[in-house]
């Protein structure tokens, strides 16, 4: 793609589900297979230059390169809804809620990250122990 319709893909309104600035605040280049993480690591990217994202609790932009993502839901859809709803009760958002990304990621963090809610919401995901080890890096 040219510079200019690079411009034009990074203002574009982003889709997230909730739960998803969690794992983008721990991620370390690893996922579910490497198109997956290509695609997750180019997200982070247009996502740190701020633009205004949509908070979905269905497949998203990350989702789209899923190979869990069937035709459209993901195969861990009743525990990824799961932790959609409580991220968002945590954090004080809606669904369907418009925001700039950094205001997102800030009250993940401050909201949820900070105050040390992480494990309740998500720990029982495979990615556990990454985020858990980042976490107390983190902290010390
Ligand atoms: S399809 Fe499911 S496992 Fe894949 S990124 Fe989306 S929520 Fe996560």
């Amino acid at each position: 793609m040219n510079q200019r319709g690079n411009a034009v893909e990074d203002r574009k309104e982003i889709r997230l589900r909730p739960h998803h600035g969690m794992c983008l605040a721990f991620f370390e280049g690893k996922g579910y297979s490497d198109g997956f993480t290509a695609h997750m690591a180019e997200t982070l990217e247009r996502l740190q230059k701020d633009p205004e994202i949509r908070l979905v609790l269905h497949t998203d932009e990350i989702c789209g390169a899923c190979p869990n993502n069937l035709k459209g839901t993901c195969i861990s859809d009743e525990k990824v809804l799961r932790y959609d709803r409580a991220v968002l009760m945590a954090a004080g958002l809606s669904e369907g809620q418009k925001l700039s990304y950094q205001e997102f990621a800030g009250k993940v963090q401050k909201e949820i990250i900070g105050r040390g809610r992480r494990e309740e919401i998500c720990g029982d995901c495979e990615w556990d122990t990454i985020c858990r080890r980042r976490g107390n890096e983190n902290a010390i």
